[in-house]
């Protein structure tokens, strides 16, 4: 496997890079800043910052792993640590990690001296598939997830898909959901190599994941180019996050992984689609559920339930977390629904009495 090039064509335009062994390049690639400064976890240090060779060039700074990490707490100490550090203007911030560390590290640099660069380093399946392209960043705040936020390219994305081989199972499923989400909006071809490839992919054979990893970077690309703020097409990433949110609400932030919330999204999110005609390919439910099973993803809120120890069975929970959804506007949650793969509906609002029915 050699790493391939994905330009996203972004104002700046920056390169995602994808493949094995790409944790020897960031030295070299950030070799011009004129000072660099590592955000990492607690976890991701012991694995992975030595195959940086960090301490030869830059200063690093841990945060504890996990969502609580996403706060402001944690963004103003690491902005301590960069003028600690010495960065100025033209430096960069390396973010070796997670999602989390992803939304921390790119907050940081887009805050510190008005913007500096931020070179993303992704090592969960979510980031190197969603989360590090884009230039989103957030960290939450105490009425809500990720309402404190900006936009920052970043310089330049490095995705080491050998850094996938000591992730979690539970983190492995919840980029795998991600990848599900991604196959459905690009279209039949990537639906198809996702079917032909599930046990390759559930066994970290290293072909299948950096052919899959760059295949959903070149779509979440393509849409990000075109829609970097999210005023339309963009929105369509969401597909499956508004029956997530509510999932992740009902069940407690945390108690089921992000991506993992997200497949049994993509289920609801089918059959509601069928119910409105706007899903035409009725068989379509059963051919991602029949995915979900073979990677090891929950196909309805019952099997989620279930396998996680928490309890979804009072739609009226699932819908105060969906209503919470930022993303709804004046309150009325809209939906993301796919005529078949590759043909997205965005903006759809749930008739009267819909939301009881679809999670019931
Ligand atoms: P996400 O990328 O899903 O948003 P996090 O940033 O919270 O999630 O990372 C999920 C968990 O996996 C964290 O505990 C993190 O420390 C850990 N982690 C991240 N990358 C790796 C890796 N390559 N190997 C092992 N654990 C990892
Ligand atoms: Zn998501």
């Amino acid at each position: 496997v050699r790493a391939r090039t994905i330009r996203v064509e972004t104002a700046p335009a920056y390169d995602v890079r994808v493949g094995p062994g790409l944790l020897a390049d960031v030295d070299a690639a950030t070799s011009s800043y004129s000072a660099r400064a590592i955000v990492t976890d607690e976890n991701v240090a012991p694995l992975y910052l030595g195959k940086l060779r960090a301490s030869a060039w830059a200063a690093h700074v841990t945060v504890p792993p996990g969502e609580d990490s996403k706060s402001l707490v944690v963004v103003e100490h690491v902005l301590d640590f960069l003028v600690e550090s010495g960065l100025d203007r033209r430096s960069c911030v390396v973010a070796l990690g997670g999602g989390v560390v992803g939304d921390v590290a790119g907050l940081a640099a887009s805050l510190y001296m008005r913007g500096i660069a931020c070179v993303h380093v992704p090592t969960t399946l979510l980031a190197q598939v969603d989360s590090s392209v884009g230039g989103k960043t957030a960290v939450n705040l105490g009425r809500g997830k990720n309402l404190a936020g900006t936009f920052h390219q970043p310089a330049l994305v490095l995705a080491d898909t050998t850094t996938l081989a000591t992730l979690p199972d539970d983190e492995l499923r919840s980029g795998l959901g991600e990848v599900v989400k991604t196959a459905l909006l690009d279209g039949e071809e990537a639906l198809a190599e996702l079917e032909a490839r599930a046990e390759a992919l559930v066994a970290r054979d290293a072909d299948a994941l950096a052919d899959v990893v760059a295949r959903c970077v070149r779509l979440k690309a393509s849409i990000v180019a075109r829609d970097p703020r999210e005023a339309n097409e963009r929105k369509a990433l969401n597909l499956g996050h508004t029956f997530a949110h509510g999932i992740e609400h009902a069940a407690g932030y945390g108690a089921v992984p992000h991506g993992v919330a997200v497949a049994v999204g993509l289920v609801l999110a089918l059959r509601a689609g069928i119910e409105l005609g706007v899903t035409r390919d009725a068989a379509l439910v059963e051919r991602v559920e029949a995915l979900h099973a073979r990677l090891g993803l929950p196909r309805s809120l019952a099997e989620l339930s279930q396998r996680h120890a928490v309890r979804l069975d009072d739609p009226r929970d699932l819908i105060v977390g969906m209503l919470h959804d930022k993303k709804g506007a004046a309150g009325a949650p809209r939906f993301v629904l796919l005529e078949a793969p590759g043909r997205w509906r965005i903006d759809v609002a749930a008739p009267a009495g819909a939301l009881e029915r679809w999670l019931a």
